[in-house]
């Protein structure tokens, strides 16, 4: 008798705690690799939608800012004050955009690099906006708004790319991850 009950409490609590997770579920962002069919971060081919199409594949806050131009408040990106070794891309396409070594403090609220990881990473637009004189940057492969490059950065480039932390998707280097997975599981 008691072992029915007790197995009837786990029945019960197993499926409270299903619909606990499916109702999060619904509520959680959509994934932005497998909800976006044009994430890739191997292929280089252009991407080129409305922003029609964009708006069914990218969460709000991504499509904010890399097909509105939004801009996020500084100091909230988890990339501002982070130091990972890996490579950052691009959060709307996964085309390849920076390196962990080319990330630097800036201290002006959001991620900051000196370099791209190549030339074709990044396309440049003058940008007169809010009577400014600024060089806008974008994605190389799908043209996702990212922020904007000055020339007060480090050497060796002086450049600064100032860069929204939620058009990006980062990934641990390699060797990090392996070296983090052997730890957390040794054989
Ligand atoms: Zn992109």
């Amino acid at each position: 008798m008691k072992k029915s009950i007790k197995y009837f409490a786990i029945v019960l609590i197993a499926g409270l705690l299903q619909q606990c997770s499916y109702s999060q579920n619904k509520s959680d962002k959509m994934d932005i690799k497998k909800d976006n069919p044009v994430y890739s971060t191997s292929d280089t081919s252009k991407v080129e939608l409305s922003n029609e199409e964009w708006r069914k594949i990218l969460p709000s806050d991504i499509y904010q800012i890399a097909r509105q131009k939004g801009t996020e408040r500084p100091f909230t990106s988890k990339y501002d004050k982070f130091n990972e070794l890996g490579t950052f891309y691009c959060a709307a396409c996964g085309n390849p955009l920076f390196k962990s070594d080319a990330k630097f403090e800036s201290g002006c609220g959001w991620p900051s690099f000196y370099e791209p990881i190549s030339k074709e990473s990044i396309i440049y637009t003058p940008d007169n906006t809010h009577g400014m004189s600024r060089i806008e940057t974008q994605c190389g492969r799908c043209k996702a708004h990212l922020g904007h490059v000055f020339e007060d950065g480090p050497p060796p480039t002086g450049l600064r790319y100032c860069i929204n932390g939620i058009v990006l998707d980062f990934a641990k280097a390699k060797e990090a991850e392996n070296n983090y997975n052997k730890k957390k599981d040794p054989e």
